[in-house]
């Protein structure tokens, strides 16, 4: 059965108990992480998953609170072995700036080095990234401070939706449509973010059966941001938190 687990879902400034925004969906066609931040082998070993197996790795938008895992995760899956291509999406100006920042590391120099197939997200209207037997998903541009893309990944199972950062916005009701989950961003109503009421609207206008509200403020009280989403969405409102694992299907 397909899972998710939520390694992450602090806002910018995370605490003790709450890692920034990432997690990975395990499913039978590929294991994809989105976002990577912190020390992602302890965090994925912590969750009991074999860091190895890494399919695809999608990079939201190029925020720190976002990707700054990602060069420990390349360096660690190199010295652990890895010999299978590793499969990285993104909006072209995200791996632009992904490969200046590996350029830095000096990556080239890496011997043996697994291969990196890089996918670079073009258009901005639904596209989709990966398309093989029992996974299909699709990206959309969002409405950030800097260009960052929302996620639909379908399974057999069900379909989950990411937000990722945004403030409201149309093009995540479109890419949310009749989706099982909605994971959405609950930052708060500030220039390109979102607060959990309007979070709520979202799900309503998308008609998603449960909305699953991530990328709070930790100091957040998990109950108010629940209430604050029932004002508006009629569905199922889950706080994520950090290690919760969600059955899909
Ligand atoms: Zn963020």
């Amino acid at each position: 059965m397909s899972k998710i687990t939520f390694l992450g879902t602090a806002s910018a400034v995370p605490d003790r108990n709450h890692q920034n925004t990432h997690f990975i969906v395990e499913t039978q066609s590929g294991t994809i992480l989105v976002d990577c931040v912190g020390n992602p082998i302890v965090r994925l070993r912590e969750a009991g998953i074999d860091p190895l197996s890494i399919t695809d790795l999608v990079l939201t938008h190029f925020h720190p609170d976002h990707i700054s895992g990602v060069p420990l995760l390349l360096m660690d899956l190199w010295l652990l072995g890895r010999k299978q291509p590793l499969n990285i999406y993104g909006l072209d100006s995200v791996l632009e700036k992904f490969e200046v920042m590996m350029d830095l590391y000096e990556w080239e120099n890496w011997g043996g080095f697994y291969p990196v197939h890089m996918h670079s997200v073009n258009d901005p209207d639904r596209m989709v990234i990966i398309d093989r037997k029992h996974l299909n998903v699709q990206a959309s541009k969002v409405r950030h401070m800097v260009p960052a893309m929302g996620v639909r990944i379908t399974l057999p199972e069900g379909t989950v939706c990411y937000s990722t950062d945004t403030e409201p916005c149309v093009e995540v009701v479109r890419l949310a449509k009749g989706a099982d989950f909605l994971i959405h961003e609950a930052s708060g109503s500030m220039g390109g973010h979102t607060g959990a009421r309007e979070a709520g609207v979202i799900a309503s206008d998308a008609g998603v059966k449960t909305l699953i509200l991530i990328h709070y403020d930790p100091v957040s009280i998990p109950d108010a941001l629940k209430e604050a989403a029932r004002q508006s969405f009629s569905g199922e409102v889950i706080i994520a938190r950090d290690m919760m694992t969600l059955p899909i299907g």
